[in-house]
């Protein structure tokens, strides 16, 4: 169960992403979480970077937060910065941001990776020629 985002840089320097749906969570009748919609749950720019997201999708759908975390990086912001700031975006449109979950993935078009969400427990694994399969915790406003 839950969304899982993945982001990959090929030694071309070709980014891709991909995510799931969220398996049982959130399955409504008629509902269309963020993660089929690019922009919301993914969205990649070969220029720039790419992001994916979990946690409560209405709230990202809203935000347009995988989009905004790639052009806050093509603004000059680092991957975690950018997702930090796409997570206060999604906080200042939600007074109930205590009681959601929204977390963000980043990665920039030269390698650097970085998450932040809005309540601790996401993390996120790493793969690299340096690194295998390495689990990092994600930042957390909360
Ligand atoms: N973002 C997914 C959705 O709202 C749920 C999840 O990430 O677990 O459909």
């Amino acid at each position: 169960h839950d969304t899982i985002g993945m982001l990959t840089l090929d030694q071309a320097g070709n980014l891709s992403g991909a995510c799931t749906t969220s398996g049982a969570a959130f399955k409504y009748h008629g509902r269309v979480g963020d993660s089929p919609i690019i922009g919301a749950g993914l969205y990649v720019d070969n220029e720039v970077g790419g992001a994916t997201a979990t946690g409560w999708g209405e709230a990202v759908i809203r935000a347009v937060g995988c989009f905004l975390v790639v052009e806050f990086m093509r603004q000059g912001h680092d991957p975690e910065t950018a997702c930090r700031m796409a997570v206060e975006r999604v906080i200042s449109k939600n007074p109930d941001w205590r009681e959601i979950q929204v977390g963000f993935l980043a990665l920039s078009k030269d390698g650097e990776y970085g998450s932040f969400c809005i309540a601790p427990g996401f993390n996120y694994a790493v793969r690299t020629p340096e690194i295998d399969n390495q689990l990092f915790d994600a930042q957390s406003r909360l």
